[in-house]
């Protein structure tokens, strides 16, 4: 049996040690574009402020892992897939010939037609290249912007912190992270940045990016602000890497269509990561979810079921995490709510503290929370488990706080804990 994997990520590594596991004979082999051993995109904002150094990224031994495993490592890009020929065209020309073939591209950074983006002062913070091309301009003291307060955006955010720079943050939603975290979540984490010293531009836009003198440049904002600065990161959505796909008969649409084995339309073929849409935890429907946990369940049941096994996916719950310069938010679920169901929330603005509960009849289904970092377990613990919460959903809807009580008398009956 001749397993290929595109993509030498999170996805594409865990793809192939579970086939070594399950398929001792088989020929595996993971292609990769880029230069590095493969690695996790998670450890950049910790190479950043130099918690650990490039090779603390790597997410296996390179010198030994794969070789020790039979598995080959090809450094090469993909650029066609032939589902009828089942082979694939390596960026030299070569052919590589698969029995079943793993998708696990991942995505790339998009952004909106800025004039200036192409200014050499502009990275967006994705790769290790990008990182080290951070590293050079992002130096003690030096103006910085950031375009984007989405989840990446704050993660970075935290890393540029701790480099010393002087920060900017332009975000186009009414709040920060506004796919994370509701009003009153997005405002707090706001405020909580100006009281570091961020300057937080919401509702607003960059307009262009312009040559300012030998090292910088000016960004134009549409509140009428120009910031002078020696690096702007643009951190401002992705796409998923699907191109090669063209002309095959494997379905698309914000990434690739995969059912709950992650197999796409052509039997022989499966996708994981974030290049693959799968199945939501909450809602049972298909979307893009892209986290490395996410990435690291698709590429192991993307796997059983190349290798025979008929493991199917039970869904990812949506699940973020971030530590904004000490502050942590999270959301989790459906944290936004149902048609008909009811919320409890609390919110101390003086304390930077906020709980929000989304209950669908008497189950918790979402839940987001700033500042509360002792409810993060318990808050995924509760919608995981979809416990009937009975008279605790009433004591819930009168103090949120009380989720662990609730957790411990709910999951206690029905022998969870
Ligand atoms: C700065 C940063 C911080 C992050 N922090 C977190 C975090 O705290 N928590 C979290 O859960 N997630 C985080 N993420 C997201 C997480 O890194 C991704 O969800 C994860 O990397 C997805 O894994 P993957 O294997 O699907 O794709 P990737 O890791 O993107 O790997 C895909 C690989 O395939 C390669 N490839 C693409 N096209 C081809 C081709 N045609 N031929 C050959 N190779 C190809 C790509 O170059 C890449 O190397 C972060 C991401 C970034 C950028």
């Amino acid at each position: 049996m001749q397993h290929i994997i595109i993509g030498a990520g999170p996805a594409g590594v865990v793809a192939a040690e579970t086939l070594r596991k399950t398929d001792p004979d088989a020929d595996i082999a993971i292609i990769g574009d880029e230069p590095e051993p493969p690695y996790s995109r998670m450890a950049i904002p910790y190479y950043l402020i130099d918690n650990v150094k490039e090779e603390g990224t790597y997410l296996r031994d390179p010198k030994k892992h794969f070789k020790d495993r039979n598995i080959e490592v090809v450094q090469s890009r993909v650029d066609k897939v032939d589902t009828k020929k089942r082979e694939v065209t390596l960026a030299d020309g070569k052919k590589r010939k698969y029995d079943k073939l793993l998708i696990a591209t991942g995505s790339h950074p998009v952004s909106p037609p800025i004039p200036g983006l192409d200014l050499p002062q502009v990275h967006s913070c994705w790769t290790l290249e990008d990182a080290r091309n951070i590293i050079k301009l992002a130096r003690d003291g030096s103006s910085v912007v950031l375009i984007g307060a989405g989840f990446i955006g704050c993660i970075i955010l935290e890393a540029l912190v701790g480099r010393g720079v002087r920060l900017a943050v332009v975000e186009t939603g009414n709040r920060m992270v506004p796919r994370m975290l509701d009003d009153k979540a997005g405002g707090l984490l706001e405020a909580w940045c100006k009281t570091k010293g961020i300057d937080v531009h919401t509702s607003c836009t960059v307009e262009g990016i312009e040559a300012a003198g030998k090292d910088e440049v000016k960004v134009s904002l549409s509140d009428g602000s120009e910031l002078v600065a020696a690096l702007v990161i643009t951190a401002t959505g992705v796409k998923a890497n699907i191109d090669l796909l063209d002309g095959t008969d494997i379905k698309t649409d914000d990434g690739i269509l995969v059912d709950r084995r992650m197999q796409t339309s052509n039997p022989d073929v499966y996708a994981a990561g974030d290049v693959a849409q799968g199945v939501d935890f909450s809602t049972g429907e298909y979307q893009v979810q892209a986290i490395q946990p996410t990435a690291v369940d698709h590429g192991r049941i993307a796997a059983l079921n190349m290798a025979g096994h008929g493991e199917e996916h039970q869904g990812t719950l949506n699940m973020n995490v971030l530590d904004t310069v000490g502050l942590i938010s999270v959301s989790f679920g459906l944290w936004m709510g149902v048609d008909g169901g009811d919320t409890a929330s609390l919110y101390n603005a003086d304390e930077f503290e906020y709980i929000n509960l989304q209950f669908d009849g008497d189950r918790l289904v979402g839940a987001s929370a700033v500042g509360k970092t002792q409810h993060v377990g318990i808050l995924r613990g509760l919608i995981e488990t979809e416990v009937d919460l009975g008279e605790w959903k009433e004591r819930l809807m009168k103090n949120p706080t009380q989720v662990m009580e609730a957790y411990l008398a709910c999951t206690q009956e029905l022998g969870y804990s």
